[in-house]
């Protein structure tokens, strides 16, 4: 795979498009896109070659979520999650683990999810109030992750959990079929991104052995900060800047295509012409700093940390104004959903409230900029 963007586009146009309006109108997780990211390589993207993958790293994550967000937000939001979990295997784990989910991933096109954030810490899913008790080699765990995107579809569920060393965490894969744990898919009905699956995961006296924590005793934050964070943050830039893109379009074709019985259309009237230019704007922007700041993480830049929290309070915020215009543009058609432009809407609203939020992540970047330390 050698551009991994003009890759991602075409595969969305023939597996991911198709499914789009079924995805939010029936709230349905869009298992065929995902059978097909798994046959044409898009699983294994992030997978060093040595086991089989196509060795990728944040730059072509980044182009690849952007590419999908702009077919389908749902699809693009779910494989970005995947991409983070495998991540994290692939820096922390051991090489047993790695051999079996990477087997998995490759050969029979499971895929990997997050279950970090829960009812009580909320967007500071770094807190796990879950309890984790040790007895030798095995672990035994309970507690609810309050919103599981994928759940119930993916294989695998990263954990973060207590460490036995105060004020430590772990990051934990739990395997879908492991004894105690359970979904209830009855409390997922999003606003937008509906066909994510994102209801809660029960974990009631869940064991594992220590073969299935991801790394060292203790290393949750590290991994946190130094995997989590930049792929998934830069995922969500990616994720959100898509969206952003996908509105241009939708009311730029909507602009041209609207005539009137003069035989003018919306494209012809100058206050259209600005709504456009101003979406194209703000979409083209999160893209452009999207794409830069995955390209400076990806080379360990100094500034890649600033770089990569603009990018995804840019894109969020870039996807709500694109979002709002574009219902300006759409009139009525958009408002009675002739016209994709609210479901898109209702899509971008999750950029600001997904953990770590943009408010979260303002602050952050403050720190950031201003050498403090983040938490
Ligand atoms: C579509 C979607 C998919 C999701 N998928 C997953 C998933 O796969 N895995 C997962 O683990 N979680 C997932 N989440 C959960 C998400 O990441 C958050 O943890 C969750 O939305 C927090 O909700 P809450 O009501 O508990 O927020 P609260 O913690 O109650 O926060 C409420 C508001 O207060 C603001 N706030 C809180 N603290 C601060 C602060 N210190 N500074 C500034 N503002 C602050 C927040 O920005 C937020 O908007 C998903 C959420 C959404 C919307």
């Amino acid at each position: 795979m050698n551009n991994v963007y003009q890759e991602g586009k075409d595969f969305a146009k023939s597996y991911i498009l198709p499914f789009t309006e079924m995805t939010d109108k029936e709230s349905r997780f869009p298992e065929e896109s995902f059978k097909k990211l798994g046959e044409k390589g898009f699983l294994k993207l992030l997978i060093p070659k040595e086991y089989g993958g196509l060795g990728k790293g944040l730059e072509e994550h980044a182009q690849a979520c952007l590419a999908f967000a702009e077919a389908c937000s749902t699809t693009a939001l779910c494989y970005m999650m995947h991409n983070v979990a495998l991540m994290c295997i692939q820096t922390h784990g051991s090489d047993e683990l790695k051999r079996r989910i990477f087997t998995d991933v490759i050969e029979d096109g499971k895929f990997l999810a997050l279950a970090y954030s829960e009812f009580g810490s909320g967007t500071h899913f770094y807190i796990p109030e879950m309890t984790a008790k040790v007895n030798g080699d095995y672990t035994t765990f309970t507690g609810t992750k309050s919103m599981v995107t994928s759940a119930t579809y993916a294989s695998y569920y990263l954990v973060l959990a207590p460490s036995v060393e105060e004020g430590k965490i772990n990051n934990w894969v739990f395997p879908l079929e492991t004894r105690g744990l359970s979904f209830d898919m009855s409390k997922w009905n999003g606003l937008g991104m509906r066909g994510n699956s994102s209801g809660p995961m029960h974990i009631d006296h869940v064991t594992l052995d220590s073969s299935f924590r991801i790394g060292v005793e203790g290393s949750g934050q590290e991994q946190v900060f130094n995997v989590v964070a930049p792929f998934f943050v830069t995922g969500l830039g990616a994720v959100y800047s898509g969206t952003a893109m996908h509105m241009f379009e939708v009311a730029s074709n909507h602009a041209v295509d609207r005539q009137y019985p003069d035989g003018t259309t919306l494209a012809n009237i100058e206050t259209i012409q600005v709504h456009i230019g101003n979406i194209y704007k703000h979409a083209a922007a999160a893209r452009a700093i999207t794409l830069e700041a995955a390209r400076a993480g990806a080379n360990g830049e100094a500034d890649a940390l600033a770089k990569i929290l603009t990018a995804r309070i840019v894109a969020s915020e870039a996807a709500i104004e694109c979002g709002r215009l574009a219902m300006r543009v759409g009139g009525g058609k958009a408002y009675n959903k002739s016209l994709p432009t609210e479901r898109l809407l209702r899509d971008a609203y999750a950029g600001q409230i997904m953990a770590p939020s943009a408010d979260v992540l303002a602050v952050w970047l403050g720190k950031a900029l201003t050498g403090q330390m983040i938490p």
